[in-house]
């Protein structure tokens, strides 16, 4: 067979099988569908054409002729089909279609039935054939031009629009390989044929391989998850028809059963190789929507939290300052602010103050933990005095000790000002926690002994209380969110578990360390902060 027939035939059979694989993939795609209409037509016209030049019958010579140019002629509308369903990622309105069909129906009586636009062939003085127009030629070339024109400017104009960078490149290669397709069938099958050349023709649908390879990779860009499948089909199709070939073009009845037996290898091969990679899709296929359904749980299980973090963190803001109000007047009902006081309301009071003072700790509990959890903490790190943020915290829980007289002491061990650069108010929280601790889980006339003390590059304080203690195997637990050892719930059943946890968020914020050591349960424990002493601060 002539080198140019078996080109033509080659690339027609390669785009016809990528339209096939186009309309199975298609999955309810419009897109895909409209695109292997318009693949086929492509490919109708590389057979006719390959036929026209082949065949030496007069009717094969005259069907074929009238057949192409029909084919030919509906590339242009599929052609336009395709683009609006491709941007629009749906069907076409019904009138639209209609119109389409009548007119390709009209156009295939031009075609077939009268001489208006193709009148059949004739062969020229040096034996090449070439087409015998009618009346109507220009008809035809019109309908090209308008259709594709239309298509151009429906490209133009949304990739204008466009912001998707993908779907912009997509575009842009689908007008790329069009446009290349068409200057170059221009000139081969539409101008030279006007110049009674016709040696060309089988260029245009030789060329239509370049076409379908660019839209193709810009849709399969599109549809990534059966880009590969797409790809392997092609790829394997493009084989088989060489070797279909290679086989029907066996000169000896022994070359064509190695080839049959080859091609029946190969054919096997790919199947296998088809299975597989479908397989593989499927899988991604459903793990993607497996992902998406987790993203989608994530991100409510985030916007719960976060508003449960927002709602703690109001309600506690709230609650406060009321609380706040309440320990000021205790506290200066208390210190005779308002006049002697019976040894009766003086108790009374005195317990006022502790009970407000225990629920503003539970609220700032709260409220911490919310800002941990929704990472707002945030800490002005100056320097600071730090024996005197820890002589500050024991102060404030002297009134409690002394209404369960407990002996709390202070003893600063390194006899001066201790410096560290560090949040006063985050770091007297966690003293405070500490201490109260200390003062709640010690039994009635026990002795809490607080003290400060430097160790090389840090300073070591330290809260020894010779209460409850916490056994070996609860020891390393207290840290944690909401940890509660069950003799402390007995002590103080209103606790909530957090100041701790605080406490070594805070404490390892600052580089510190915050650790605790006891004899065990009953034998009382001590708590240890570690902060980085500042050596320039202390100098100055
Ligand atoms: P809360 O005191 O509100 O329960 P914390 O986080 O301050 O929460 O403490 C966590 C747990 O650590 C307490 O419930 C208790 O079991 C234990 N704990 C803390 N301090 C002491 C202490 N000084 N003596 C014995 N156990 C303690």
């Amino acid at each position: 067979m002539d080198p140019i027939i078996l080109a033509t035939l080659l690339v027609a059979l390669i785009v016809a099988a990528i339209s096939l694989i186009f309309y199975f993939q298609s999955q309810g795609y419009v897109a895909s569908v409209a695109y292997s209409i318009f693949v086929f037509t492509a490919a109708m016209w590389g057979f006719g054409v390959s036929l026209f030049l082949w065949t030496s019958s007069p009717m094969l010579s005259d069907l074929s002729a009238r057949f192409l140019y029909l084919a030919g002629g509906f590339t242009a509308p599929a052609f336009y089909f395709f683009v609006e369903t491709f941007i629009s990622d749906s069907k076409l309105p019904r009138i639209k279609t209609f119109a389409i069909f009548v007119t390709s129906f009209i156009l295939f009586i031009l075609y077939f039935f009268s001489d208006f636009i193709i009148g059949g062939y004739f062969v020229t003085d040096t034996g090449i054939k070439g087409f015998l127009y009618g009346p109507g030629r220009l008809l035809f070339d019109i309908q090209l031009w308008v259709f594709m024109g239309l298509a151009l400017l429906k490209l133009i104009k949304t990739r204008i629009k466009l912001k998707d960078e993908n779907l912009k490149t997509q575009i842009l290669y689908i007008t790329l390989g069009t446009y290349i397709v068409l200057s170059i069938a221009a000139i081969t099958n539409v101008f030279a044929p006007l110049l009674n050349i016709f040696q060309y023709i089988w260029i245009g649908p030789v060329s239509t391989i370049v076409w379908v390879i660019l839209i193709t990779y810009a849709i399969t860009m599109h549809r990534l998850l059966n880009a590969r499948l797409i790809a392997t089909e092609i790829f394997v199709a493009i084989i088989l028809i060489i070797f279909f070939i290679e086989t029907s073009l066996s000169r000896t009845t022994d070359e064509l059963i190695r080839k049959v037996i080859l091609l029946i290898g190969g054919g096997i091969f790919s199947y296998l190789l088809i299975r597989g990679t479908v397989r593989e899709a499927e899988q991604r296929e459903k793990l993607e929507v497996l992902t998406h359904d987790l993203e989608i749980a994530n991100e409510e299980l985030k916007k719960l939290d976060q508003a449960k973090s927002e709602f703690l963190s109001i309600a506690s803001h709230q609650l406060r300052s009321p609380l706040t109000a309440i320990k000021g007047y205790a506290s200066m009902l208390l210190e005779g602010g308002f006049g002697k006081l019976s040894v009766k309301a003086l108790e009374v009071i005195t317990k006022m103050a502790i009970s407000t003072e225990n629920l503003i700790r539970l609220i700032s509990d709260l409220l911490n933990l919310s800002r941990i959890e929704s990472g707002k903490i945030q800490y002005e790190m100056v320097k600071n005095n730090v024996v005197k943020i820890l002589d500050d915290a024991v102060d404030g829980l002297k009134i409690k000790a002394e209404k369960l007289e407990l002996n709390l002491q202070f003893e600063n061990r390194a006899g001066t000002e201790l410096w560290a650069i560090c949040d006063k108010d985050k770091i007297r929280e966690v003293f405070i926690n500490l201490v109260d601790n200390a003062v709640k889980y010690t039994k009635r006339n026990g002795k809490v002994l607080v003290s400060i003390n430097r160790m090389r590059d840090q300073i070591r304080i330290s809260v020894k209380d010779d209460g409850i203690g916490i056994s070996p195997e609860n020891i390393h637990k207290l840290f944690v969110k909401f940890a509660r050892v069950e003799d402390a719930a007995r002590v103080d059943p209103n606790g909530l578990g957090l100041g701790l946890y605080f406490a070594k968020k805070v404490v390892e914020d600052h580089g510190g360390k915050i650790w605790a050591e006891s004899g065990g349960s009953g034998k009382g424990s001590t708590f240890f902060v570690e902060l980085p002493f500042n050596k320039e601060s202390q100098n100055l």
